[in-house]
């Protein structure tokens, strides 16, 4: 027997409506590409995303057609994605970050025939566009103004293309199922690889995203949303913002400690998202004028570990909660969150700290098990780890293309490709990346967790662990450190600070002091290019031979 309730299909549009409607004055502030702050509403959002759905159809776009954006957290971009999906069309955003070639190559094995683009990105795009057949526009986030000079046949100015719609216009109705968006991961190993969201897959995220123990947000939050729209789809802030009713305040290009302090007071913001790196030059600006953040309540820190201090700092400086945060873009992109589960009352100081390094729990809608390399599931006692596996309605079944298909077993579970442990209360820890992890005589080291207390060294600026060959152990752990301007720490001094915090064979068995550590174009360590440049180092452990009576 069937229930006997309406359907009433997810499709993203319905949460730009309800904004609209219920949220109708809530401010969209951005900070333009252009310069100025500029004040929008829901209401003139959803209006002119209507309108670009009509353009858009009017132009001969169709359902299915891969819409890219190479853009700015801005209204803008914001109303191009509601309307690309709205009229059945997929957005496909594109990271700036990423090599000219890469971004044509994903442009190309995604077939995208239009793209929104915001001036800053105009040379590259006049670079990449003529290798990129399936193109047939080029849409300038800008208006007439402010177009600028162009080898681009086919470019437009936004404001102006817009303006040719009046609005009426009806979202298209189609299945929840339909393919709503798409973003590439950066391919740190291997092409990039496709994940495409539907309009089910966003919405069930958006709700998730917003519950008291995942990011726990309400209409009266002001949210700045500083990882971007093209990272892991803003960790679905443009579609639980909306969603919720809260007020948006997009940072535009300028991510520096000082552009973003002005935002945070000026908008008097509650709620925040971004990597570490970002709040790494919020909190150095912080130090350097003295300011405090008085409206701030919670920052939720992600894509990469939450180093220990930054935590101590937001906590116990600026009265502002951490919420630790793992995901992937394959899990749209959130996974796990660090909120406090009522067993955890009580907890406090150093113990609150080591609780915060973990990664979190899972809202409903992802389930997670770790597995040995065997398959064989882990038990939850929050140190034997194993390669981590999740699924959920919101996570990828497959990649664009098929590509990939050995991440995904029968069963529905996809192989994050992290290492990580679980704990009796279901928080998550990661260890590494299954091809970062050290093997040293067989047993497991992570490097996430030595990186993380180097770099709580006063003298460290930033550190990177990496298995080096080792004739006895197979690997052992190397640590390279970038020291801060005007400091000499010596090797024994960074070693010693660490003993004693991990277990003794974990303890690198050697320290190269560099200038700079090379980062992917998602700002993580890239540890292929570190392996290459230590690929014939010695450790001064390391004799060549093996004692006699030693075996590997
Ligand atoms: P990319 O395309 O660069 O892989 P993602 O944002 O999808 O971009 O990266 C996901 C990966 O980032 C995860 O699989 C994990 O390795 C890492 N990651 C994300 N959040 C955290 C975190 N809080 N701590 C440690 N690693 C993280």
């Amino acid at each position: 027997m069937l229930g006997l309730m309406q359907e009433w299909p997810l499709l993203c549009h319905k949460i730009l409506d309800h904004a609209g409607i219920q949220h109708a004055h809530r401010e969209v502030v951005s900070r333009s590409i252009d310069g100025p702050i500029v004040r929008t509403t829901y209401a003139e959002i959803r209006q002119r995303a209507l309108k670009l759905a009509q353009r858009l159809e009017r132009d001969g776009y169709r359902q299915g057609d891969r819409i890219a954006t190479l853009a700015w957290n801005t209204a803008r971009h914001i109303e191009a994605w509601y309307g690309i999906m709205g009229m059945g069309a997929i957005y496909h955003t594109l990271n700036p970050r990423l090599f000219p070639e890469q971004i044509a190559w994903i442009m190309n094995h995604a077939e995208d025939k239009a793209l929104f683009v915001d001036l800053t990105f105009l040379p590259l795009v006049e670079r990449i566009a003529p290798a990129v057949p399936s193109l047939r526009q080029v849409i300038l986030l800008t208006d007439a103004a402010h177009m600028p000079q162009t080898t681009l046949p086919n470019a437009i100015a936004y404001e102006e293309w817009l303006a040719e719609a009046d609005g009426d216009f009806r979202w298209k109705e189609f299945h929840e199922n339909t393919a709503a968006g798409m973003c590439y991961t950066s391919g740190t190993t291997g092409e990039p690889k496709g994940v495409v969201y539907s309009h089910r897959s966003n919405v069930l995220h958006a709700m998730m995203a917003c519950m008291p123990d995942a990011m726990g947000i309400s209409s009266r939050d002001v949210v700045l949303p500083v990882v971007p729209m093209f990272h892991a789809n803003a960790w679905g802030l443009a579609q639980s913002g909306p969603m919720i009713g809260a007020k948006l305040v997009m940072p535009g290009a300028r991510m520096d400690g000082a552009s973003l302090y002005e935002l945070l007071d000026t908008e008097k913001v509650s709620f925040t998202a971004a990597v570490p790196t970002v709040w790494l030059m919020l909190l150095q600006h912080l130090e350097e004028t003295g300011k405090k953040l008085p409206y701030l309540k919670k920052v939720v820190i992600g894509g990469a570990a939450c180093p220990r201090i930054m935590t101590r700092k937001f906590e116990q400086n600026y009265d502002v909660e951490v919420v630790h945060a793992w995901g992937m873009t394959e899990m749209s992109p959130l996974g796990t969150l660090g909120t406090l589960k009522p067993e955890c009352e009580g907890i406090k100081g150093e113990a609150l700290l080591d609780l915060k390094a973990k990664q979190g729990h899972a809202p409903f809608g992802v389930e997670m098990k770790v597995t040995d390399d065997n398959d064989r599931v882990l038990p939850w006692d929050g140190k034997t780890f194993g390669r981590l596996k999740v699924r959920g309605p919101a996570v990828a079944r497959a990649y664009y293309g098929g590509v990939g298909a050995e991440q995904f077993d029968d069963d529905g579970w996809f192989d994050t490709g992290d290492v990580a442990h679980i704990d009796a209360s279901g928080y998550m820890q990661i260890t590494d990346r299954a091809k970062d992890v050290i093997k040293s005589g067989g047993e497991w080291i992570s490097t996430i967790d030595l990186e993380n207390l180097a770099v709580g060294h006063p003298e460290v600026a930033e550190a990177a662990v990496i298995g080096v060959r080792h004739s006895k152990w197979d690997e052992r752990p190397l640590l390279v450190v970038v020291r801060k301007p005007g400091a000499e720490p010596a090797k024994a001094d960074i070693l010693g600070f660490m003993e004693g915090k991990v277990a003794k064979w974990w303890l690198p068995d050697d320290v190269a002091f560099v200038d700079e550590i090379p980062h992917t174009a998602t700002g993580k360590i890239q540890k292929i290019a570190l392996r290459k440049q230590f690929g014939d180092y010695r450790l001064p452990t390391d004799s060549g031979l093996l004692q006699e009576g030693e075996t590997l």
